[in-house]
């Protein structure tokens, strides 16, 4: 483990601050992490948590405040055409011209970046062959599905060969089997291109997907690390009580097992040493103080919760108005 941090990483993000004009809390509040090389990385976090900000900077759309931010060793804020060039950027909003063919759609993007002819017919080739496009070719793009054209619109930033594609919220609106496919994409990118993957996302359960995540919140980074090792470090069963006596049964958990529950609203949560003598209790004595208990293994919106207090889908903000799970 120890020879990993020595590793450059191919994104490396510092301390960054960032506000936008006439609001009191800032978007980025000392933002850091580091994303290894080859690697498919979440940025998990609530609506208005700071995702798009964080991939505006990544993408040289704006500067932070403060902070520094590296790709590939290459200063974002000092050489951003540099950058540029090193990045395949797929935006939450659709980019794509829906009258035009699959093809007609890279042929664009290609002379965007300055490449033509036949060069550009072999790039258009090799890479709708490669991702399973190309029978698709002909087709106007308006006529695609869901699934398709996300994954239209990310061969599309592929076509200058970059070394990272960032993306955000590449799955949002999209129905569960479409999800699996961009996500199934984003794998075969990975293994194929060797390509390094930024990703952000509200779903808690697409951190499966990635080899490494961190969870923000409030423009900074709650935890980082590997899916399974997060949940590894969560620890034992945790028992989740709903009750509508929140501190009296508080009370007498804390004074018959000497346990902290932490509480949300009428919602207690509670990580018992003695799970079968807790439940017993539960059932025996309790059960005139709560409504409902279930038994499970902690998740990352337990973890989540435990760092901030509060649950995954409450919104910090006044601005989106999209509802998360
Ligand atoms: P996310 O992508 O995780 O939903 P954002 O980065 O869009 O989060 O937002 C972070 C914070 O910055 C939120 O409080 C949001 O309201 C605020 N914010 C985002 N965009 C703007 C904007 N254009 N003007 C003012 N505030 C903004
Ligand atoms: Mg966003």
């Amino acid at each position: 483990m120890g020879s990993d941090t020595l590793i450059q990483p191919m994104i490396s993000l510092k301390d960054l601050f960032y506000s936008y004009p006439e609001q009191t809390k800032p978007a980025l509040n000392g933002l850091s992490l580091r994303v290894p090389k080859e690697s498919i990385f979440g940025i998990l976090g609530p609506n208005g948590g700071g995702k798009s900000t964080t991939f505006k900077i990544l993408s040289t759309l704006f500067k932070p405040d403060q902070g520094s931010v590296e790709i590939d060793g290459v200063d974002v804020v000092k050489s951003p055409s540099k950058v540029r060039s090193l990045l395949g950027i797929v935006f939450q909003s659709p980019a794509l011209d829906k009258k035009l063919t699959v093809e007609e759609n890279l042929h664009h993007q290609g002379h965007l970046y300055g490449i033509k002819g036949k060069l550009l017919e072999e790039k258009t080739e090799f890479l709708l062959k490669r991702l399973g496009l190309w029978e698709k070719r002909a087709e106007r793009t308006e006529n695609l599905s869901g699934g398709q054209k996300r994954r239209l619109e990310i061969t599309k930033s592929l076509i200058h060969q970059p070394k990272i594609l960032i993306l955000d919220e590449p799955t949002t609106g999209l129905d569960p089997l479409a999800r699996r496919e961009v996500w199934n994409y984003l794998k075969f990118l990975r293994e194929t291109e060797k390509i390094t993957i930024l990703v952000t996302t509200h779903l808690l359960e697409e951190a499966e997907d990635c080899d490494e995540i961190a969870l923000i919140d409030q423009g900074r980074v709650v935890c980082e690390g590997r899916p399974s090792q997060l949940r590894h470090e969560m620890g034992s069963d945790l028992v989740s009580i709903r009750t509508s006596i929140p501190i009296e049964l508080s009370e007498s958990i804390q004074s018959k097992f000497d346990l902290s529950s932490s509480s949300l609203g009428n919602h207690l949560r509670v990580q018992p040493k003695d799970l079968e003598s807790f439940v017993r209790f539960l059932v025996k004595e309790a059960s005139s103080k709560l409504d409902n208990f279930t038994v499970g293994k902690p998740t990352l919106e337990d973890l989540f919760i435990e760092k901030t207090g509060h649950p995954f889908g409450i919104e910090n903000t006044n601005k989106d108005s999209e509802v998360t799970a």
